[in-house]
């Protein structure tokens, strides 16, 4: 057993080797029916962090038995031909996801995109048709990463009913969504963005914190209440680190909280089997 310094890690990494065995066996079962489960992704050509992520998404569908595609559209590609290939995929019957990786080139029009996709294949959960379901709590796709990082509650039996938890950041694709996750699973949320005012004392009054802001370890250890839970989302490459570091500052954070997600190896791995599990179940719809 732990001590109570030393908190327990929170293992996405082992946790999205589980789920994605399971995901594995469940497209074998598929594929024995006829069909194939299939995701697509439009990406952005340009941009490096986008085809990093596309690329680890195509990595372990394929090892999934998920097949994965890719329409990349660089600096010259047009609105219409973007709005035609996602009308496209949405009358392909042998695609059950599209992921519209978030940034497309600026001169796209993004949300036009998205609203076009519609809530019926959006497996990662960013349509605001989706994003309504979620509201409304009724069922649809959920967001990949506050859902991958509601898994590993679950995986670590985090019962977060009264508990008092805050949510650094207000993004569609992850503090907005990862709020309303932790509201339907009777939290108190607080969520707080770059406006925010006294965030360290509000940070220290929450038994769970869920760090999803974009800046190198800016959540410090004293900031936390002892024994908190603290679920950092962040990714951020800093020069001369030799990986990239997570919103909340790793090592004194640890020393206060009870649990811990560790950057790499946390929620990361999580939002792509989360997006790869949003995948299969839209196919296992078809049977
Ligand atoms: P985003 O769209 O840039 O949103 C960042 C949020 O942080 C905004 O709501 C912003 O507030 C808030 N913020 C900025 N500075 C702040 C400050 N000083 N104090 C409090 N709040 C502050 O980013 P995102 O897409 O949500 O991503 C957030 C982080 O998660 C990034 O590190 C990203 O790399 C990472 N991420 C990880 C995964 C994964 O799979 N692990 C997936 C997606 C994103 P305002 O709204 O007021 O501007």
């Amino acid at each position: 057993m732990p001590s109570v310094a030393d908190p327990v890690i929170l293992d996405g990494r082992a946790l999205a080797r589980e789920i994605r065995a399971d995901l594995k066996a469940r497209s074998l079962a598929l594929r024995e029916k006829g069909v194939i489960p299939r995701i697509e992704a439009v990406v952005a050509s340009q941009d490096p962090s986008s085809l990093a992520y596309v690329a680890m998404k195509r990595k372990w569908a394929g090892w999934c038995a998920i097949e994965s595609g890719e329409f990349s559209v660089d600096d010259s590609g047009s609105q219409d031909e973007v709005m035609d290939k996602v009308r496209e995929l949405n009358s392909n019957h042998l695609v059950h996801g599209v992921l519209i990786q978030h940034p497309l080139p600026k001169h796209i029009d993004e949300p036009a995109v998205l609203e076009l996709l519609g809530a019926a294949k959006d497996v990662d959960g960013i349509t605001s048709h989706s994003l309504g379901l979620l509201t409304a709590g009724l069922p649809g796709f959920r967001c990949a990463t506050p859902l991958g990082i509601t898994k590993l509650l679950d995986k670590y039996e985090i019962d977060c009913t009264g508990k008092q938890a805050i949510v650094i950041g207000r993004s569609n694709i992850l503090g907005k969504p990862m709020a309303l996750m932790l509201l339907e699973r009777n939290a108190t949320v607080t969520i707080a963005h770059s406006r925010t005012v006294g965030l360290p004392d509000l940070v220290r009054q929450s038994d769970i914190v869920v760090a999803a802001v974009g800046r190198a370890e800016m959540v410090k250890g004293d900031w936390l209440k002892p024994g908190a839970i603290v679920i950092d989302a962040g990714y951020n490459t800093v020069e001369g680190k030799s990986h990239d570091v997570g919103d909340c500052e790793f090592d004194s954070c640890a020393e206060a909280a009870s649990m811990i997600t560790p950057v790499p190896g946390g929620v990361g791995p999580m939002t792509v089997a989360s997006l790869l599990a949003n995948t299969v179940e839209a196919a296992e719809r078809l049977i």
